[in-house]
């Protein structure tokens, strides 16, 4: 518990020392526990090509599977996980988890699907994240191309030559990039032009609002557009209603995610997802 009583962490650029308040630390504590009795898990969600239908890969997501409390979704810990540094050891569990399940997937659409991963700001910061990730792929044996890097805008605010040269790093090993929940946080323009990404997401906040509201619709189609022209993938997050879905192919989004197709799913229910598709469309073709 002594290694997490003081903190450092990073805002604007600068380095904090921070005193976390007594529920944090308590909390903290319980989830350092939790990394050493193995209590998280994987689910993962389905992204489907929007023109084939296809299943083209797979988001994995963290849970805690808590004791107590039951499931614990990750908005809940991510945040102390983060200021404490917690998240490092939690996030290098998740890549390494990921990528073996992924390899051990031998069958139908899962053979070749591609799995992202969300990475703090944090771990793209540390000085070993690329040779980790160059290790985690030699271990598993997966193609770099099959994994994707999920970063948040807020993984670029301080653009510090660490995590950029990771991303140039990791790009030369061939892993893909996407930028999670574009639009949302410290948006900027530059981030979209210089980042050397490979997929857009467009969050969830824009896709709630269309297709109807107008605002949102001309903010999501300029998303759509800028994206294309600077040669991203477009992916569609959060869609749960036809709807959308039709608005958002429209506009010319590649992907789809989100509860109208799938949720986040244990492993075996995502393989008896997966089987259930064939059985209905041996081709994998969806309508
Ligand atoms: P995210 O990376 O943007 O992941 C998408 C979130 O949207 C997931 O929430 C997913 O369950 C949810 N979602 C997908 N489709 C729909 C939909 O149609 N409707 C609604 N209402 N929600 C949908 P989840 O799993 O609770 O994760 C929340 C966030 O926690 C993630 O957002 C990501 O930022 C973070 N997170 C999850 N796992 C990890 C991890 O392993 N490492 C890190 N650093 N962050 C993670
Ligand atoms: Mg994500
Ligand atoms: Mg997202
Ligand atoms: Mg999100």
């Amino acid at each position: 518990i002594v290694s997490i009583m003081t903190t450092t962490y990073y805002r604007k650029g600068v380095v904090h020392e921070q005193v976390l308040p007594p529920e944090d630390l308590a909390f903290a504590s319980e989830l350092e526990a939790a990394i050493a009795h193995q209590e998280f898990y994987l689910v993962y969600q389905p992204q489907i090509d929007f023109n084939s239908g296809k299943l083209v890969g797979v988001e994995a997501l963290i849970r805690w599977q808590h004791p107590q409390h039951g499931v614990v979704p990750p908005n809940r810990f991510i945040g102390v996980a983060e200021l404490t540094g917690l998240i490092v050891p939690m996030g290098a569990w998740v890549l390494k988890a990921a990528c073996q399940q992924v390899t051990a997937w031998q069958d139908g659409e899962l053979a070749a699907a591609k799995v992202s991963v969300n990475v703090s700001p944090l771990q793209l910061q540390a000085e070993g994240f690329t040779d980790y990730v160059r290790q985690v792929l030699r271990e598993t044996g997966l193609a770099a191309e099959r994994l994707v890097i999920e970063l948040t805008e807020s993984a670029f605010v301080h653009s510090d030559c660490k995590s950029m040269q990771n991303l140039q790093a990791l790009k030369r090993i061939g892993v893909k990039l996407a930028i999670d929940d574009f639009g949302t946080g410290y948006s900027c323009l530059a981030y979209l032009r210089d980042i050397p990404g490979d997929y857009l997401k467009v969050d969830r906040s824009f896709v709630n609002d269309v297709p109807g509201k107008e605002r949102s619709e001309a903010v999501t189609s300029a998303i759509v557009v800028l994206g294309k022209n600077l040669h991203y993938q477009i992916v569609a997050e959060g869609v749960e209603t036809e709807a959308q879905a039709n608005y958002l192919r429209g506009l010319g989004c590649d992907f789809v995610q989100g509860f109208l197709y799938a949720r986040p799913m244990p492993e075996h229910e995502l393989q008896q997802w997966v089987q259930a598709r064939a059985e209905v469309t041996p081709a994998g073709h969806q309508a």
